[in-house]
């Protein structure tokens, strides 16, 4: 079974803007960040977002301070689903470092993509006139304009 059925959904890939064909495996070389506590916590935040969301208040009120309030107010079975997501975020945070180069990197990597199949897009001649590739390439003059006034 896929551990992460909404991350690997090709509405979620960035393996390709052209075509729609995403890699058969995920995650794959265009997956944003690999860091597996990482992939959990954003396929979690499709999945559950209130849990998601909820767990992120949490560990940022025990991070503040570890005997806070917030853990005596859960219920046990609270607890018990809470604990593991309250840990999962303290070790993204603690390897957050290596995850921010990873992502940045990726970035420029999707942004450096989008402008390679932008410019395919735009070259195929068999795509003229059609009005989402004429928008985009209005698109891109008006954005190269700004940058010559800038
Ligand atoms: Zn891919």
């Amino acid at each position: 079974m896929n551990a992460y059925p909404n991350l690997s959904h090709p509405s979620q890939r960035w393996c390709g803007i052209n075509y729609g064909v995403v890699c058969p495996n995920f995650p794959c070389k265009h997956t944003e960040c690999t860091d597996p506590d990482w992939l959990e916590a954003c396929e979690e935040a499709i999945e559950k977002p209130e849990e998601h969301e909820r767990a992120w208040h949490i560990y940022l009120a025990l991070a503040k301070d570890p005997f806070s309030i917030v853990k005596k107010q859960l219920r046990p079975e609270e607890l018990a689903l809470y604990k593991p997501r309250v840990e999962r975020y303290h070790r993204i945070m603690t390897n957050y470092p290596k995850i921010k180069q990873e992502l940045r990197e990726s970035w420029a990597r999707q942004q450096l993509q989008t402008m390679e199949d932008e410019d395919e897009l735009l070259n195929d001649e068999s795509l003229r006139g059609d009005p989402d590739v004429e928008a985009l390439r209005e698109e891109k003059i008006k954005a190269s304009l700004r940058r010559v006034k800038l």
